[in-house]
């Protein structure tokens, strides 16, 4: 552990309404600068098993809550944070290494809608009923919460991930322990603060820092657990099934993805190429949803590439706090150097390299030397089975292939393990309609990307995920339902 020389911001974890200190500590970096800033809770069985016994004796006093009740505390708890929202957004973007206009714009905003809109949705779901004349019967069904929710999020979107889980987790009446990044819990610690003055009685959330290996496993295997929503990579989603597979837990797994982008000959240029440029590098080309293949019909390539890379080179790379500035720092010194490596694959395979690493260089402000920055990178003439067109990079790197028939570009886009989003791009509906069915994606957009309306199904299909989120279904993944008989 290196030596600190300014006083670090130290965190607890929040367990029964309470902060408590943790016997062990791990040390948490500013991406923009390389400095150790915060120390987080280096929490293991102990710790989850604290905050799973305030989150067991919070239950039947939440569950009884009515909706409306519930939907009160959330909304307050999203004007609290939506209050605090620059001091949100100047931590978030400090913590993650994203630009302050990102986290001011996107993340935070984003965060105060989820607890909104679940506070709002939970109110309006119904349930079933169905008549049986000639036996006498009716048959209606009950919903009712699970219990402990474990919530485990990632480090790219860390606040608004961790709050599209705990609000449709508590809005339907169970109580949670969550589990953010250990790369990146401030945010969540943060907003435990607001709970009490919110309204959530002790217990309903609680909030354990740690890593995945020690903290997150503990909360994976605990038996008092019945449910865990994951959001993270493919490979910790095959680890989460295994570990939990001895408690038939359920589960909910939003994993990575290797989005195309699809570029017809009768594209709009104008609309396709920022929108293309945002989806491939925006917050570092770090959201599962960013295009990272983009397919161009033959007949546009080279007039889109010579666009798409000019307007690339005009994205500025630097402080995240200067709301000039359109890319951050990469999560992690470790991160970075792993998508820099895809890069040197695709060169050493004899790909093109057209603009950013290793081609143009990087001029970084003094204080951000050390800091895990790297240009927008476009490659060309990559092969469909290379690794950088195979495997999830999750940074700001993209590929540029060209393809000559509708059906031929299906094949290749659908040719990839991963199946979460994908774009297309033509002013043809019949086209957009037929491509878009048969696309191997759970969310697929045409002329835009990142619309998205909360009430309907996210998730991805294949290595993408198991189970979507949204209004109903976050409902339905969140409780358990009975049918009930009656005989009159
Ligand atoms: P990750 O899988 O390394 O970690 C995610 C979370 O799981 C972290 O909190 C981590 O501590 C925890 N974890 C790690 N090992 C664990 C274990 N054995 N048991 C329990 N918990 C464990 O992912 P990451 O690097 O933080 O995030 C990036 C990945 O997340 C990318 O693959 C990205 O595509 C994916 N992602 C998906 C979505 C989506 O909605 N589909 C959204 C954002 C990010």
């Amino acid at each position: 552990m290196m030596a600190h020389s300014k006083a670090l911001l130290v965190l607890e974890n929040f367990i029964g309404g309470k902060f408590v200190p943790c016997s062990s500590y791990i040390d948490s970096y500013n991406p923009s600068t390389g400095d150790v800033y915060c120390r987080v809770p280096d929490s293991g069985k102990e710790e989850v098993e604290a905050a799973v016994k305030a989150a067991k004796v919070a239950f039947p006093i939440w569950s009884s809550k009515s909706p409306l009740e519930r939907s009160q505390i959330l909304n307050k708890l999203a004007d609290l944070i939506e209050r605090d929202l620059e001091a949100f957004a100047q931590a978030e973007s400090k913590d993650q290494g994203k630009t302050i206009t990102f986290a001011r714009t996107v993340d935070i905003p984003r965060a105060v809608y989820n607890f909104r809109f679940f506070a709002s949705s939970i109110l309006h779901h119904t349930t079933e009923c169905t008549e049986m004349a000639t036996m006498s019967c009716m048959h209606y069904t009950s919903r009712t919460p699970v219990g402990v929710a474990g919530l485990i999020s990632p480090w790219n979107l860390p606040l608004y991930l961790l709050t599209w889980k705990i609000a449709p987790a508590i809005a339907c009446g169970n109580t949670v322990v969550a589990k953010p990044s250990e790369m990146t819990s401030v945010t969540a610690w943060m907003m435990c603060k607001l709970l009490e003055k919110a309204g959530v009685p002790h217990g309903v959330v609680n909030v354990v820092f740690g890593t995945g290996a020690r903290a997150g496993e503990a909360l994976v295997c605990h038996p008092d657990v019945p449910l865990i929503s994951f959001t993270g990579s493919t490979l910790t989603a095959q680890r989460i099934t295994e570990k939990s597979a001895p408690h038939c837990k359920r589960l909910s797994l939003e994993l990575g993805g290797k989005n195309p982008a699809i570029v017809f000959d009768d594209a709009d240029l104008l609309q396709c190429i920022p929108t293309t440029l945002r989806s491939s590098f925006a917050n570092q080309g770090e959201i599962c949803l960013c295009t990272s293949r983009i397919f161009i019909q033959r007949g546009i390539y080279s007039e889109f590439l010579k666009r798409f890379v000019a307007e690339a080179k005009k994205w500025k790379v630097g402080n995240p706090s200067d709301p000039t500035v359109d890319v951050g720092a990469l999560i992690s010194k470790e991160h970075l150097e792993k998508v820099r490596s895809y890069v040197k694959k695709a060169q050493a395979e004899g790909a093109r390299v057209l603009c950013g690493e290793g081609v143009d260089s990087l001029a970084l402000p003094t204080g951000n030397q050390k800091g895990y920055f790297m240009l927008p990178t476009v490659i060309a003439e990559v092969k469909d089975e290379s690794c950088c067109m195979q495997e999830e990079i999750f940074g700001p790197v993209t590929c540029v292939v060209a393809f000559d028939t509708e059906e031929e570009v299906i094949e290749r886009a659908n040719s990839v393990k991963y199946g979460l989003a994908a774009t297309v791009w033509s002013s043809n509906v019949g086209r957009v309609h037929r491509v878009a069915q048969r696309l191997q994606a759970g969310l697929v957009w045409t002329n835009c990307w990142l619309v998205r309306d909360l009430n309907l199904p996210f998730g991805g299909m294949k290595a993408s995920g198991i189970g979507r989120e949204g209004a109903k279904d976050s409902y339905e993944f969140f409780t358990e339902v009975k049918t009930i008989t009656i005989k009159h």
